[in-house]
């Protein structure tokens, strides 16, 4: 067990941490002779058991190609495949499985929606709006393909305290707007965005929205029929599921009118040198074999997720970044970036005098690992004034005695720099 980790880990609500903690391997490892403390979350979970048995058990006894045998070990793929589908409609309360396209990442969800969806409809003058804090894979697909049409991408200021100024963000819906893409939970500040809100917005004005929710889904339950989004992305690495793949979900009526983005296997009905017809949705999006057991690996990740209960999930993490704030806050010359009313998941700092890169690299001698950098928000920070800067960031395996030890490591470097 885990040296640092707390022995009453019991929360309020019954999430037995210590129970959760044994479920992932990696967290017995050792860094530097000392119990690792994995605070690098956001940029990707780890994985518990269960998942890792479920992609061994898959290569083991269920592995083909799917959707093209006929023989049994092929179709047993196939219908596992399909599950996951609806394991992953279920988990995102959407109301078909059409409308889940399996992609290979956040990233590559929203660079289908830019192309497929989008690029179509652009003309010049057209905008595109975005928030400040986005991650830059909400920001560049939409700048290429504006680019190419002579459109551009506005992006919605955010106040000192790390929120999206809501005011502002309605005066920038103009009649040029032709999509809204807003992250929900910021990768950097941890802000919890208002998406409700933002979507009943944005379909008072008719323009469709997409919701960037690479951090919000393994944070809190998500219903996208409630929610009335037009797109949603996430990746699996970040939901304890396997890298390389991701989730689009995108409204049947809109997947329905949207052409394909790749050709190749999968994605046809019947080829010819005449011409060629296409798949129906989703599979019209998904040319060429995809990450099939990554696919199977993501469903359980999910069962997992409910499993624990994503209100308890939530609840425990909400703890653990309010005790993260107010441990971090006593610390001389730390500055955390944002106030937001809600945060969830990452918290980011500087320390006065000291490089963030200095920071991750001093505590990464004491084993613990935090992200330095941009964090792939350069905007976001250069709105801040800083081009860097230290994130944390838990997930459900997180306790509060790893917390006081990243408080203390940085009492340290912040008595070395000052
Ligand atoms: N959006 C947000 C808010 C993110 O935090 C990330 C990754 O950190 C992404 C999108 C991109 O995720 P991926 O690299 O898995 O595509």
């Amino acid at each position: 067990m885990n040296a640092r980790a707390d022995t009453a880990a019991r929360t309020a609500d019954g999430l037995d941490v210590e129970a959760v903690r044994a479920r992932f391997p990696i967290l017995r490892t050792e860094m530097q002779g000392r119990p690792l403390v994995y605070l690098d979350s956001a940029a990707s979970t780890q994985k518990p058991d269960q998942v890792i048995a479920r992609l061994t058990r898959f290569y083991e006894h269920d592995y083909a190609n799917i959707h093209r045998g006929v023989y049994e070990l092929s179709q047993r793929a196939s219908a596992l495949h399909d599950e996951a589908r609806r394991k992953v409609q279920r988990f995102l309360g959407a109301r078909d499985w059409r409308e889940i396209v399996f992609v290979r990442n956040a990233t590559e969800g929203i660079n289908l929606v830019a192309w497929s969806f989008l690029r179509p409809r652009l003309e010049p003058g057209d905008e595109i709006l975005v928030t400040e804090m986005e991650h830059h894979a909400n920001i560049v697909p939409w700048q290429i393909v504006a680019g190419e049409r002579g459109a551009r991408v506005v992006p919605a200021p955010i106040t000192d305290t790390g929120e999206i100024d809501l005011a502002a963000f309605a005066e920038r819906i103009t009649a040029r707007t032709r999509m809204i893409a807003v992250v929900w939970v910021s990768n950097v500040l941890g802000t919890v965005n208002p998406v409700e809100e933002i979507v009943a917005l944005a379909r008072a004005k008719g323009v469709p929205v997409l919701i960037d929710a690479a951090q919000a889904v393994q944070h809190r339950p998500v219903d996208v029929a409630a929610l009335g989004c037009d797109f949603l992305v996430f990746s699996g690495h970040k939901t304890y599921g396997p890298s390389g793949v991701g989730v689009l979900y995108g409204r049947a009526e809109r997947l329905e009118a949207m052409p394909p983005w790749q050709g190749g296997g999968d994605m046809i009905e019947r080829v010819s040198f005449e011409g060629t017809t296409f798949n129906e949705i989703p599979f019209r999006f998904e040319a060429g074999t995809p990450d099939i057991a990554g696919i199977v690996a993501l469903g359980e990740a999910l069962d997992y997720l409910g499993e624990l209960g994503l209100e308890r999930v939530e609840r425990h993490e909400a703890a653990l970044i309010g005790h993260a704030q107010r441990a971090l806050a006593q610390i001389p010359g730390l500055r955390i970036l944002g106030e937001p009313r809600e945060r969830r998941g990452a918290l980011a700092f500087t320390l006065e005098g000291a490089h963030p890169q200095d920071i991750g690299m001093l505590l990464d001698l004491e084993g613990i690992a935090v992200r330095t950098g941009h964090h792939c928000a350069m905007p976001l920070h250069a709105r801040f004034g800083l081009s860097a800067s230290a994130r944390m960031s838990v997930g459900v395996y997180n306790t509060e005695a790893e917390i006081d030890a990243l408080a203390a490591g940085l009492r340290r470097i912040a008595a070395m720099f000052q």
